[in-house]
């Protein structure tokens, strides 16, 4: 009995899991991948999903998944974003402390899809329209795990959480650290000399992904 109920409580997940996925457009392999389902079984839970769905209907995307990491460290942007997106996914514990490329491999399970749904919908609510899809979300992690291309680092002034690039040889500034740090090179307005510049550098310090609301 103990057995069966298991297994109830663990398909009905499989199917929750599943259902998040699809409402997030993610590809039918991504879902196969996380939660173990048949391509088939999917595109049935999909049907009946429209079914009852009385909203839009659904974008389908086909094809390969994201692989460029380069889509995260395109634009300013891009780079706040993809960190306030990793800053939630390491919050909700959907994201390991450091790389770790030994999880690689099994990093496509139940528990850490649905971590990965509450930090994604958590960053879709901060930013509704926000450039991430939930497959770059599922790149995003993937690639942070494996840590040979991008890692999560910290401003080098207020340590404010970064996307960094792995072999860069010096850690990055946050937006407001640069704006602060650019604007000391430049130096002192000429009518008041050097009053705000401080008040920059304090609003970002410690704080997640610094300068998001800039
Ligand atoms: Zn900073």
């Amino acid at each position: 009995m103990r057995i069966s109920d298991d297994r109830y409580s663990r398909d009905r997940l499989r199917f929750d899991i599943a259902l998040q996925f699809i409402r997030h457009e993610a590809r039918t392999h991504t879902i196969r991948a996380w939660t173990g389902l048949s391509d088939d079984r999917i595109r049935k839970l999909y049907r009946s999903y429209l079914c009852d769905c009385r909203g839009a209907p659904l974008a389908r995307h086909r094809g390969k998944s994201p692989q460029q990491v380069a889509y995260f460290m395109r634009t300013g942007r891009a780079r706040q974003e993809a960190a306030l997106l990793a800053s939630l996914c390491r919050l909700l514990g959907a994201l390991p402390l450091g790389p770790a490329p030994e999880l690689e491999r099994s990093l496509p399970c139940l528990a850490r899809g649905e971590l990965l749904c509450q930090a994604y919908e958590a960053y879709r609510g901060l930013i509704p329209e926000g450039l991430i899809s939930f497959e770059h979300a599922v790149f995003l992690v993937t690639t942070l795990v494996r840590g040979d291309e991008l890692i999560l680092g910290g401003c080098r002034d207020c340590s404010a959480v970064l996307i960094v690039d792995r072999w860069s040889l010096r850690a990055p500034r946050c937006p407001l650290c640069a704006a602060d740090h650019a604007q000391l090179a430049a130096g002192p307005p000429r009518s008041a000399a050097g009053s705000a510049a401080p008040e920059l550098a304090m609003a970002g310090a410690g704080s997640p992904a610094a300068g998001l609301a800039a």
